[in-house]
């Protein structure tokens, strides 16, 4: 079903669905359940980090038909908190009758390098040159047209920097097709930026638009780092962003909090790297830099609530545990600027991400 922009809103004491109970799943049932709604979760790991903080959770795979209708039978309103859960699943929930935000096409896109670049150009958002490689011969007639360096992506299920390889000359094309699993992929022109700036948007079932100051991202090894927001950037930067969300957000018929990673060229130019639909880790800093925090903010938005402020009262520096670095904690703990969001995962394995502080300081 598709979710109708007259609605009205969902009152308090409704019960909403998440697919996905990690620490974004988490964080998104903590602030449901602070404006009153009930959460269900839908993640096939037992006892997942927003299982542990919800109504209930079901355990099951995320296709399991079985799962999905009783989810969809038990929701007012279903969401997902990461980009790969199978298309089909949300097409199965919204043919059930479930209404679900965001719908299944800003899924699709978000899914796909090759039809999200090929969308966001269509809207007006620059993003590098691409080509679609099928083949090894795709590659090397890729690499004849864009030049090297460039970097060779798989199409579907890349994040964090996973399933990527930089391609130096056209000698390599062989061993990085190899590298990549010879599967579908994309090869991208190098972005020449002058640093990486994220910017996290709204849009709510009646249409209305809210964005977030821009947070500049500091990567380390393809993860996230660090944000700092709001990015010192000037107006113009700030307006050209601003515009490159509504256009996605209209584009896709939206319903929800969008983040889009930008690659600012120091030349006014700003370039889509990549969107994800849903609430996203370079918004973690609006917890405690906003009155109205990105996950808050999706749920407001899937529930048909008007949209919260977006200015920030503060200047966060946001930055990721990573791993081990978990067990700072009790150091962290007693800063005074700083405030700890843990996520519960029990094992801190290298690279995963257990928690994030933000750092806060007057703007
Ligand atoms: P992604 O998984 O696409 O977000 O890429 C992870 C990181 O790789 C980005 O945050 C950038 O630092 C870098 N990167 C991705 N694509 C490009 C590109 N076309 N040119 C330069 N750097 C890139």
């Amino acid at each position: 079903m598709s979710l109708s922009l007259k609605a009205s809103p969902l009152p308090p004491g409704s019960t909403l669905g998440i697919l996905g109970g990690g620490q974004l799943g988490r964080m998104l049932s903590q602030a449901a359940s602070r404006l009153g709604f009930n959460v269900v979760i839908l993640d096939p790991e037992e006892n997942s980090p927003a299982g542990r903080v919800s109504q209930g959770q079901i355990v099951a795979a995320y296709d399991n038909p079985t799962a999905l209708t009783v989810l969809g039978q038990s929701c007012e309103v279903v969401t997902f908190e990461f980009e790969n859960v199978p298309a089909g699943s949300v097409e199965r929930l919204a043919e059930g009758g479930a209404v679900v935000a965001p719908g299944p096409r800003a899924l699709a896109v978000a899914q796909d390098r090759v039809d999200e670049k090929t969308f966001l150009n269509s809207v007006g958002a620059t993003t590098v040159d691409f080509a679609a490689v099928d083949s090894l011969n795709d590659l090397i007639s890729a690499l004849d047209r864009l030049g090297t360096p460039a970097l060779l992506k798989t199409r579907r299920d890349g994040y964090d920097g996973k399933g990527q390889v930089w391609i130096r000359s056209v000698k390599m094309a062989a061993d990085a097709w190899q590298a990549i699993g010879q599967c579908p992929a994309i090869l991208e022109a190098r972005a020449d930026f002058v640093r990486e700036l994220s910017v996290i948007a709204a849009r709510g079932r009646d249409g209305r638009i809210a964005v977030y100051p821009l947070g500049e991202n500091i990567h380390k090894g393809g993860v996230l780092k660090t944000t700092i927001a709001p990015a010192a950037v000037e107006p113009k930067t700030t307006k050209r962003a601003r515009a490159i969300a509504t256009a996605i957000l209209e584009g896709l018929d939206y319903v929800g909090v969008l983040g889009v990673e930008l690659f600012d060229l120091g030349n006014g130019q700003l370039l889509v790297n990549e969107i994800a639909p849903r609430v996203h880790n370079t918004g973690h800093w609006t917890q405690d830099g906003c009155v109205c925090d990105q996950f808050e903010q999706h749920i407001r938005a899937i529930a048909g609530w008007p949209l919260g402020p977006t200015t920030a009262h503060a200047r966060v520096e946001m930055t990721n545990l990573l791993g081990d670095e978990i067990e700072q904690w009790t150091t962290l703990s007693a800063r005074a600027d700083t405030r700890l969001h843990l996520y519960g995962k029990a094992e801190a394995r290298p690279g995963r991400k257990m928690g994030h502080v933000n750092r806060v300081k007057p703007l």
